[in-house]
């Protein structure tokens, strides 16, 4: 059933406690922790509390639970300092969903991924 969490999914377990990770920010249907293999100085995986396996699903089917998500990545941004800011560190950051196995997606419980702290090319690789 939508949104039921699955015994075979890492994530799930990142939320139940069974996998620890560094989190930096928990919502009561959100968590945001540190990635495994950072890809820049700021590298933080935000996801829903409930399993959806990619960002379009989750926006059809939650779509409150999926602007939740880009809610906090955007605190997340904020309290790491990478907002683009002409008095602050920070230069602008990105918000990546790979979907699908062709672009990069290797977890299927939908995850923003929050990357700041460097500059970034276009197109991404
Ligand atoms: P994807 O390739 O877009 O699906 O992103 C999955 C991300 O999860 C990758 O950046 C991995 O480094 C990260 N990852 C995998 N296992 C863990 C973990 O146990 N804790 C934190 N991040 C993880």
């Amino acid at each position: 059933m939508a949104g039921e969490p699955q015994a075979d999914c890492l994530f799930c377990k990142i939320v139940a406690g069974e996998v620890p990770a560094t989190v930096v920010r928990e919502t009561e249907t959100t968590v945001a922790f540190r990635d495994i293999n950072p890809q820049a100085p700021t590298h933080v995986l935000v996801i829903p509390k409930a399993h959806y396996p990619d960002a379009v699903t989750l926006a059809e089917e939650a779509p409150q639970l999926a602007a939740q998500v880009l809610t906090a990545a955007g605190e997340v941004a904020e309290a790491e300092n990478i907002v683009a800011s002409e008095t602050g560190p920070g230069t602008g950051y990105r918000v990546v969903f790979n979907t699908g196995p062709g672009a990069g997606q290797t977890v299927f419980h939908v995850h923003a991924h929050v990357l700041g702290g460097r500059g970034f090319n276009w197109p991404p690789g």
